[in-house]
């Protein structure tokens, strides 16, 4: 369903280019939880950027279904981006907002009816378990309640693909099991599929069906969870094992 074929970003400076994705390619089957493993600077978050086009790639082809993000001018880029939520580490809120303002946030842009707004974000604090916090400010609240916002926010348009870029690292385990639960939750429920960027294995291991293992830019192996973690072949693999087992 998402389809990357030799994608390829470098950053410049004046004097030298860090290249940081050297020729990735992957496919991302619909309905999966797809996650990105790998060490500080892989080029993980770059990566998952280039999805949506918040980096523009220097080369090589991204699809989404059949639309190829790649090809697009900004205008449909602007349409398409709608449908693909993103979450983040540091949640990404609006904090002089309330809850429901910052969910009602993407519906506003677009123009979407006062009442349908309403419907829609209890809607949605339902689903992440807010109800009662939706006149709050992000200031009060946990992180893990942070990241429900987060979250709503990003589904707040129906998105087919959602991107989440380490939305777990922040948290204590036991809000990070919550969150990894709500999040295959809207993977079985809302058919939305998932990239998940994490350094955390138990995280991966928990709910991603395929893993990738994103080395210096470089995807070194591909499989489903249970074989990359039983038996790893790349070397950050076997890292990954050794360390955070
Ligand atoms: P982390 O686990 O620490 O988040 P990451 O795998 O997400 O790391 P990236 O953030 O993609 O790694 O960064 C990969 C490399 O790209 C790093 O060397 C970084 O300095 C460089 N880089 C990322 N964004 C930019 C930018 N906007 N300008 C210049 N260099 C960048
Ligand atoms: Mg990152």
């Amino acid at each position: 369903y998402i389809k990357i074929e030799g994608l390829y970003k470098s950053f410049k400076n004046k004097k030298e280019e860090n290249q940081v994705l050297k020729g990735i390619d992957l496919d991302i089957e619909k309905g999966d939880i797809f996650g990105i493993v790998g060490f500080s600077g892989a080029g993980k978050s770059t990566l998952v950027r280039c999805i949506n086009r918040l980096e523009e790639p220097d080369r090589g082809k991204i699809f989404i279904g059949d639309t190829e993000i790649t090809a697009l001018n900004k205008k449909q880029l602007t349409e398409r981006r709608k449908k693909i939520g993103m979450i983040f580490q540091q949640f990404n809120l609006f904090d002089s907002m309330t809850v429901f303002k910052n969910i009602a946030y993407p519906l506003k842009l677009l123009g979407v009816p006062k009442k349908d707004i309403e419907i829609k974000v209890d809607k949605l604090l339902e689903l992440v378990g807010l109800t009662d916090k939706k006149n709050a400010y992000p200031g009060s609240l946990s992180g893990g309640q942070k990241q429900r916002v987060g979250i709503a926010r990003a589904l707040a348009n129906d998105p087919d693909v959602l991107l989440s870029d380490e939305a777990t690292s922040a948290l204590d385990p036991v809000s990070t099991l919550s969150i990894l639960d709500l999040l295959e939750h809207i993977n079985k429920e809302l058919g939305v599929t998932i990239i998940m960027i994490t350094h955390e294995l138990e995280a991966a291991k928990r709910i991603c069906n395929r893993v990738a293992v994103l080395e210096n830019g470089v995807m070194t192996e591909t499989g489903s969870t249970r074989e990359i973690f039983l038996d790893p072949k790349s070397s950050t693999g076997k890292i990954f094992l050794e360390v955070y087992k």
